[in-house]
């Protein structure tokens, strides 16, 4: 089987080993303009799903506006609907002005903080454009890092979260992520992505100044060069011990509605209206 088919096949059956995901679901991907939602969104419209896609111009520059570019002529190009969620317009303000209001007086960092908004918004567009599914370019180098990171710090309690789908939080608010490229590498999403000649960037945002994932990935490609199964081993792993980890570590605390935006949240008010409190 050459590249390509053998690529594609691995997103299928992910997709349906692990029930991502049926025809009739509206399903909503959340596009960057990069190569992993770019793929996520061409293999599910592929496949005959019922995909829109949806992205956020945060407003970082150049970057963003050849980002939104990008997808724009995608989208245009496979008859795919297309939202976009303007910052300024939800948010009065580019993702780097909430930036660095915030850093003023926190020491989160700028993915932290875009990470936050980000979810809440895709969450809640999502949700508002009647989508079931909330599809995200996760890849397997992403969700390997994001163990370690979390097993490293800690607190592997919060990998309950992980795998192919969200599979915990009980909630009608809250729509369910999916990820189609888990069992994928960044280096044959590239290499798939360069083949296809998908119109993506492949620089990395210029705010992303992630230190520890990035000591952690290196750790990662390090430990690869003698060991070459490292990070399929890690998720293997992973997936087999999720259902006891998602036992010890659940809580049966339910979903709240934040009380100031109603939006779901853990905790009575959510992460993205902490960060707005912060900013008052
Ligand atoms: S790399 Fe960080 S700052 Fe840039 S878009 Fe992603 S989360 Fe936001
Ligand atoms: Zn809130």
């Amino acid at each position: 089987m050459n590249f390509i088919k053998e690529f594609e096949e691995k997103v299928k059956n992910n997709i349906e080993e692990y029930n991502l995901a049926n025809k009739k679901d509206k399903i909503m991907v959340a596009c960057s303009g990069g190569k992993d939602s770019t793929a996520t969104l061409y293999l599910l419209k592929k496949f005959g799903y019922n995909v829109e896609a949806l992205i956020i111009d945060l407003l970082i520059g150049d970057w963003s506006d050849k980002s939104l570019e990008n997808v724009k002529t995608f989208c245009k190009k496979y008859k795919i609907k297309l939202h976009v969620i303007n910052m300024r317009k939800e948010f009065g303000s580019s993702i780097c002005h909430i930036r660095s209001s915030v850093q003023s007086k926190t020491k989160l960092s700028d993915c932290a903080i875009c990470g936050v908004i980000k979810r809440w918004l895709l969450n809640k567009k999502a949700r508002e454009l009647k989508a079931v599914k909330l599809a995200t370019g996760h890849n397997l180098d992403d969700e390997v890092e994001t163990i370690l990171m979390n097993n490293f710090k800690g607190n592997p309690g919060l990998n309950i979260n992980l795998g192919p789908k969200t599979g915990i939080v009980n909630s009608k608010k809250f729509i369910q992520r999916i990820k189609p490229l888990y069992f994928l590498t960044n280096k044959e999403i590239k290499k798939y992505s360069i083949a296809m000649k998908f119109p993506v960037m492949y620089e990395p945002c210029p705010c992303s100044k992630a230190a520890f994932r990035n000591d952690v990935r290196k750790f990662i490609s390090d430990m690869e060069k003698q060991y070459p199964k490292i990070k399929i081993n890690i998720i293997e792993n992973f997936l087999r011990i999720r259902d006891d980890l998602r036992k010890s570590y659940k809580s049966d605390k339910k979903l709240k509605s934040c009380e100031i935006c109603n939006e779901p949240s853990r905790k009575n008010i959510c992460r993205r209206c902490e960060l707005i409190q912060i900013l008052k």
